[in-house]
């Protein structure tokens, strides 16, 4: 590497003005460790001390403000805690009062009543009049040049550096002598020439001491947005050229035919006709399967889209195809009910089809892990266990991995290699993220959507009620529970303390239990506290309509199908999530009755939780739901995205940035698609640039 490259990899510590001591504290408390680290620590804001303030322009407006004056006076008042020191300072235009409470002997000894000073602080009005209190002051200054000729830079730091001295604007002085040391040699372009012209970019050493100490504002908001694109256009990059190399380079098992499970099921079992949606995303999946290569792709589909039947069709093809194909779920109870599901569907016909899951009896097992190893069973559907390591196939060719955000990305890993060609990954989600979030969190996956639910299905309709319209609600259940519906109650879990949750919900269990008296009524509940098979069984009630209600925690949120329940309750609606609130509100509206959703709340809301109320109440459509939330809570705490480790973005903010993220991801797109190498001269730097960053970003692939 050129000397001039390693200067940004030095140690912290070797930066002047750091040293050993500060440099742990850097390192601790703000995770610098090398120049590279400081240059990505960006100003959160910066001072404007270009400009000398008249002081008849001071108004509540101006939040700092730097003026230029003669001292008029300055005297001492009060007494020991109202102990000040007051200064008046006078310029051609207006007077304003300066007071320091702290120091005041050191700040007197250096006022001289007819100097001239400089100074620069917060401004604060008291009875019309301006005033800033511990203002800077600078002596001097004859001349008519402001002090600086940038913009001040103000860096997020924390109370223990403060103490040491190095506060928000301290650091400052850090970033000075970087800047001293540094060159356009070290921060050598790497976007293509054309990209630059046409987006107005400055070069890249410019544009990073632009950002940390900008001329003006017009200059500061050109170089950051080149940085935002840089961030994003990389990001996207690298991984569009993930998925190329999956693409070119992968080996996968090759579904090159559609026989007779596939045509006998689809001809004659399949119970209704599939969305346009379904058959896209089957016909997407034929052509990433037969082409030799892996397949890695993310199936989004809205709760009750019908991805069980997508999965299952693909299933179908790998057993078409001489391989297995397993099916897994993230719980006890949605494993069971899609093998339930799936063998009542495949039960005329003759393909092998096994459940496993933890509380699979040992002499089951016995039985069937011999009949996995020899091929007799084609289907398996399951949990965790299925990645145990005694669980080993004749040949795995197709994984479908349901409700994805539930399994961490090694647990996934371990099934990849229960095979020799890695086999091909579906993974279905019904947790809807934004198409931006998406493009990037999973840009190296494949990703398909399914925006359609069946037809015949009536939309849900939402309502918002008060904790005192109570017995208005439990009534309304009661008619549909007469017309031989179910109803689902939930509450919620707040994770601080399960004690309480426990409380909360046996709470609720007596009063649904006073509304609704056995014999007459039935109720199932399932909590987190029971034991798997009191929850199973509990379930199995509720599922066969041997009981009418179902009270619960959230542990039911994700995927269980009952289309005969047509009321969900939610009990404090305002603790949910936007995406936890439409996951269960998917578990009604399932079958061809007109099904609805009541939002129990107390009086008291927050804003956000308001919002996300009116939100549920206006639409069924997740994904409208999933941009609402990106939009309340930031793209941090999206579902799916947390784990994936891809948003480690430092400028770019996803959800205000949107327009630089979709102009990046277009030209990382066009690049990767013509020049999937980057061997083309013009993207020759950026290739440079990319190797230099091997093995030095946390961008974890999902898969
Ligand atoms: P999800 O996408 O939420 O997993 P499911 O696969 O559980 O949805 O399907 C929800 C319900 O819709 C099931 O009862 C299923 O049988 C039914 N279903 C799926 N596809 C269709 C279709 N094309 N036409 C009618 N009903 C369908
Ligand atoms: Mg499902």
């Amino acid at each position: 590497m050129a000397p001039s490259a390693a200067i940004l990899s030095h140690p912290i510590e070797y930066l002047k003005g750091v040293g050993p001591q500060r440099a742990e504290l850097l390192k601790k408390e703000l995770g610098l460790f090398t120049f590279n680290d400081l240059l990505h620590h960006f100003p959160y804001r910066h001072l404007d001390r270009t400009r000398i303030h008249r002081i008849v322009e001071l108004n509540p407006s101006v939040e700092f403000a730097q003026v230029k004056g003669r001292l008029l006076s300055y005297e001492i008042i009060g007494e020991k805690s109202a102990k000040r020191l007051v200064a008046q300072l006078r310029d051609e235009t207006g007077i304003i009062e300066l007071t320091w409470f702290k120091g005041l002997t050191w700040v007197q000894k250096s006022l001289y009543e007819g100097s001239t000073y400089v100074v620069f602080g917060k401004l604060g009005f008291f009875m019309g009049k301006p005033q800033m209190v511990h203002p800077e002051i600078e002596a001097g200054a004859t001349e008519a040049v402001p002090v600086k000729n940038f913009l001040e830079p103000i860096y997020s730091t924390t109370e223990k550096l403060k103490s040491r001295g190095l506060g928000g604007r301290q650091i400052a002085t850090l970033s000075v002598g970087l800047f001293n040391l540094i060159s356009e040699r070290d921060l050598p372009e790497n976007l293509p020439d054309d990209l630059i012209q046409h987006y107005r970019f400055p070069p890249r050493f410019e544009a990073y001491r632009q950002v940390h100490f900008p001329t003006s504002t017009e200059k500061y908001e050109g170089a950051i947005r080149r940085l935002k694109f840089e961030e994003l256009f990389i990001a996207q990059l690298r991984l569009a050229m993930l998925r190329q190399q999956r693409h070119s380079y992968s080996r996968g098992v090759i579904f090159d035919k559609v026989g007779d499970h596939f045509l006998d099921f689809y001809n004659k079992h399949l119970p209704f006709q599939l969305t346009g949606a379904q058959k896209r995303v089957l016909k997407e999946i034929r052509q990433d399967t037969a082409t030799g290569h892996q397949m890695n792709r993310l199936l989004q589909g809205d709760v009750g889209s019908g991805k069980t039947i997508v999965a299952l069709l693909s299933m179908l093809l790998a057993a078409d195809n001489g391989y297995q194909a397993c099916l897994m779920a993230p719980t006890e109870i949605l494993a069971q009910q899609h093998f339930a599901a799936i063998s009542a569907l495949l039960k005329e016909m003759s393909i092998g089809v096994a459940l496993l899951t933890g509380s699979t009896k040992t002499a089951a097992r016995k039985k069937l892990l011999p009949q996995l190893a020899d091929g007799s069973i084609s289907l398996l559907v399951g949990t965790h266990a299925l990645i145990e390591e005694v669980v080993q196939f004749k040949s795995l060719g197709l994984v479908v991995i349901d409700e994805q955000h539930r399994f961490g990305v090694a647990q996934r890993a371990r099934l990849w290699k229960k095979a020799v060609v890695p086999p091909h990954v579906l993974v279905m989600t019904a947790t809807p993220i934004p198409r931006t979030l998406a493009m990037t969190a999973y840009g190296d996956l494949d990703y398909s959507v399914m925006d359609e639910l069946p037809p015949g299905r009536q939309p849900i309709t939402t309502v918002h009620r008060y904790d005192d319209h109570r017995v208005s609600v439990m009534d309304f259940i009661r008619t549909e529970i007469d017309k031989g519906r179910q109803a689902y109650i939930i509450f919620p879990l707040i994770e601080e303390s399960a004690k309480l949750d426990y409380e909360n919900l046996m709470e609720g269990y007596e009063h649904v239990k006073a509304f609704f008296p056995e014999p007459k009524f039935w109720i199932s509940m399932v909590h987190g506290r029971q034991p798997a098979d009191q929850k199973e069984w509990n379930m199995q009630r509720f599922v066969t309509g041997d009981t009418q209600i179902m009270v619960s925690t959230t542990v039911i949120e994700v995927g269980v199908n009952v289309p005969n329940a047509s009321v969900m309750v939610i009990e404090n609606a305002e603790k949910f999530g936007l995406s936890q609130l439409h996951q269960l509100r998917g578990r009604v509206g399932r079958g061809a009755e007109k099904s609805y959703c009541i939002l129990m709340t107390g009086p008291k809301l927050s804003n956000d939780a308001r919002e996300r109320i009116k939100t549920m109440v206006a639409t069924n459509n997740g994904f409208e739901i999933a941009e609402k939330d990106l939009e309340i809570r930031g793209p941090g705490d999206i579902e799916g995205t947390r784990q994936s480790g891809a948003l480690n973005l430092k400028l770019a903010d996803l959800l205000k940035d949107k327009a630089i993220l979709e102009a990046a991801r277009e030209a990382a797109e066009r690049i990767v698609s013509t020049d999937a190498e980057l061997e083309a001269p013009e993207n020759i730097r950026l290739k440079q640039y990319l190797m230099s960053l091997k093995g030095k970003t946390v961008w974890s692939k999902i898969s």
